[in-house]
């Protein structure tokens, strides 16, 4: 059996203080850890906070994205062995706006998946199809080949060990989504790929969550899905009643 995770990310939002605010207020309230599991993907500057505040707590904390290097001349950037030295247990990976804004690739996906499960990250790696490739009829072929170059070389225990968000790029921030059965078909379509270039084994042990304006009032439906793994959400995970509603599912 698949235990859901429910990840927020929280992009380019909240200051340390709001982030330890959101966190005490959401501390007496998290579900039964062996039924969901709760992650919190913040800003890097909110995350020793985080992680000092979930020492205590089921409540995995994770980065939003990294370099694959472990250290290096790269302006900016911030490594896996960093994350890993604070105690950070999940990084995403490819999300669309990292696709949109900064240049990243399937190559970059793949050699930060890597990275992640060489330094004990898990990585949560965003796929998903634009508007227009889902109008022409292409979504499965490009989600194809974003989960076959993501886990590019990949041991079957390592992909075994990584989650996959399918968060089609017109559903996120914009209240529009995929109907649930939609978003199913997608990722069952996602897990037969994965048997197919790993094994049935591997397919049925991934996590593939469904990410792109859940909210408490619609994440039921996406969770009652037989391949639906959980949610990655991000503007309903910024309030702590809401991410709460979504835990509760
Ligand atoms: P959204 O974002 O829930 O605000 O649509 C999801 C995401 O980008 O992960």
């Amino acid at each position: 059996m698949r235990k859901p995770i429910i990840a927020g990310n929280w992009k380019m939002h909240k200051t340390v203080n709001e982030a330890v605010d959101f966190a005490r207020s959401i501390e007496n309230k998290l579900p039964d850890p062996e039924r969901i599991e709760t992650v919190i993907c913040a800003p890097f500057v909110d995350l020793p906070a985080l992680v000092e505040w979930a020492k205590d707590k089921q409540v995995g904390i994770g980065a939003q994205n990294m370099h694959f290097e472990e250290q290096g001349a790269f302006t900016g950037e911030i490594s896996p062995v960093m994350l890993k030295e604070l105690g950070v247990q999940y990084v995403i990976l490819g999300h669309s706006e990292r696709r949109q804004y900064f240049n990243e690739t399937c190559e970059s996906v793949n050699l930060k998946a890597h990275a992640a499960h060489k330094h004990g990250l898990i990585p949560i790696i965003c796929v998903g199809e634009t508007f227009e490739e889902r109008e022409e009829g292409q979504t499965k072929e490009v989600v194809r080949s974003q989960v076959i170059k993501a886990l590019t070389n990949l041991t079957g225990e390592q992909v075994k060990q990584s989650v996959i968000a399918y968060e089609p790029v017109w559903a996120i921030g914009t209240g529009q989504t995929p109907t649930a059965e939609e978003a199913n078909d997608v990722i069952a379509y996602i897990r037969q790929v994965v048997a197919e270039q790993f094994s049935p084994d591997v397919a049925e042990a991934i996590r593939i969550q469904y990410g792109g304006s859940v909210k408490p009032d619609n994440i039921a439906q996406f969770m009652q899905q037989t391949d639906i793994d959980g949610a990655l959400v991000g503007g309903a995970s910024l309030k702590p009643d809401a991410f709460i509603g979504l835990l509760e599912g």
